[in-house]
């Protein structure tokens, strides 16, 4: 297995290598025994005793400090030594996260075993301060990492808010339905938009929970949220990031909700982005007629932006096309995107979908809209997100 390393042999009482030493190396003992030591002169203690298949070094390899032991042969001792580059290599294709979860329990390692009083986790600021470590992975790494612990504590604390948009008829204005749109309280940065901490939730794997939670709540909220609906088939919209469908639990995830909100399917569409659908096909499909034949309807959000053909269209069962704000911003100034809304109506309409024109901020967008045909809208002319509380007032 470890043909062709470099090994070297020691003797008994032979020094492999000292606490205090620059560490450019770890160990993996192939046969005999070393002990590892601490402290120095006549303060030095035997800690432990290492035998074939060990490793030692390895703390001081990664996190580029000083060893913390001097480790010394007891019998004859062959080690193949690892370099530093194997490890720096193999350490800089694997995830951010990863590896700087791996610097804090170093660290921490390193702490306890001085006996110096613990560091919190939270105080990354600290570990920062490594001149070897300001590079930009590193930044990103400890970003992430403090984000996944306030996003933790967040689902925890009931730091997360639902925010509830109308989607209106567009000749009468009638409210058809509400879009859930996430924001966060969070204790340091304020109101967070959900775009500053979906995508880290992306990378660090809670998108999962996020997306739990903004179902339940969307649902537990619903009844009140109908309450100002009048129309034959009021809806709420919530909105799916990439890694809840390719994930296998999101059909029985929307199935136990609908359950236990006593809520129809019929009034739960689930808004996704073209992007999200042509990354895993194949589990698109499956995921997307599952939730279908639940009895639930998907909107295909920001329509226009991704450049990825049409043909995906036909192949997946979406209800509700909703054409990007980008489009309907510029609708009145620019002809192409006039020709391009135009043209996006007549396609959903040829395949029977609804459409939903994205970003309506005042009336003449309004009257231009309706007259290329599009049926339904949302923006600030309706009405912007605003919470459970401020949809109930008059
Ligand atoms: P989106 O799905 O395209 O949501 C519409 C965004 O446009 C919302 O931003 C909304 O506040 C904003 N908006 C609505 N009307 C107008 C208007 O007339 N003018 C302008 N300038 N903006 C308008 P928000 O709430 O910041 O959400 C941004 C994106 O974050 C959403 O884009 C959606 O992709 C994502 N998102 C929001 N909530 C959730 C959630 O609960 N789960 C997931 N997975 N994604 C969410
Ligand atoms: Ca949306
Ligand atoms: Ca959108």
């Amino acid at each position: 297995m470890f043909e062709g390393l470099h090994r070297e042999t020691f003797h008994p009482g032979d020094v492999i290598f000292n606490e205090g030493e620059d560490g450019d190396r770890a160990y993996l003992i192939e046969s005999g025994c070393v002990e590892i030591c601490v402290g120095n002169g006549d303060r030095q203690r035997r800690v432990s005793l290492l035998g074939s298949g060990e490793l030692i070094g390895e703390v001081a390899l990664i996190d580029h400090q000083k060893r913390t032991a001097t480790v010394r042969a007891v019998s004859d001792t062959v080690v193949v030594a690892i370099e530093r580059s194997m490890v720096d290599e193999l350490l800089e294709k694997s995830d951010p996260v990863i590896r700087h979860l791996l610097r804090v329990v170093l660290e921490r390692f390193r702490t306890t075993q001085r006996s110096l009083s613990p560091r919190v986790l939270d105080d990354l600021s600290l570990m920062l301060e490594y001149p070897q470590h300001k590079d930009s992975l590193y930044h990103v790494a400890a970003y992430d990492l403090a984000m996944a612990q306030d996003i933790a504590h967040a689902l925890q604390t009931s730091q997360f808010e639902m925010h509830y948009q109308p989607i209106c008829r567009l000749d009468d204005g009638e409210i058809v339905g509400y879009e859930a749109l996430i924001r966060w309280d969070h204790p340091r940065e304020g109101t967070m938009a959900p775009l500053d901490f979906l995508w880290v939730a992306e990378r660090t794997g809670q998108v999962r929970a996020i997306g739990l939670w903004t179902l339940e709540r969307a649902c537990r909220d619903w009844p009140a949220l109908r309450e100002n609906l009048s129309c034959d088939t009021p809806f709420i919209s919530v909105n799916l990031s990439a890694s809840q469908l390719t994930g296998s639990h999101l059909v029985d995830d929307v199935k136990a909700i609908l359950q236990r909100h006593n809520m129809s399917p019929r009034e739960l569409k689930l808004e996704l982005t073209e992007n999200i659908i042509i990354g895993r096909p194949e589990i698109a499909t499956q995921v997307l007629n599952s939730l279908t034949d639940l009895g639930g309807s998907l909107a295909l959000d920001d329509f226009g932006t991704a450049y990825s053909g049409l043909d995906y269209l036909q192949r997946f069962p979406i209800a509700t096309m909703k054409i990007d704000r980008l489009f309907i911003s510029q609708v009145l100034t620019s002809a192409q995107n006039e020709e391009i809304v135009s043209s996006s109506v007549r396609l959903a309409h040829s395949l029977g979908m609804d459409v939903v024109a994205e970003g309506i901020e005042n009336e003449e967008v309004r009257q231009k809209l309706i007259a290329l045909n599009c049926n339904y809208g949302q923006g600030w002319l309706f009405g912007r997100p605003a919470s459970l509380e401020a949809t109930q007032r008059p």
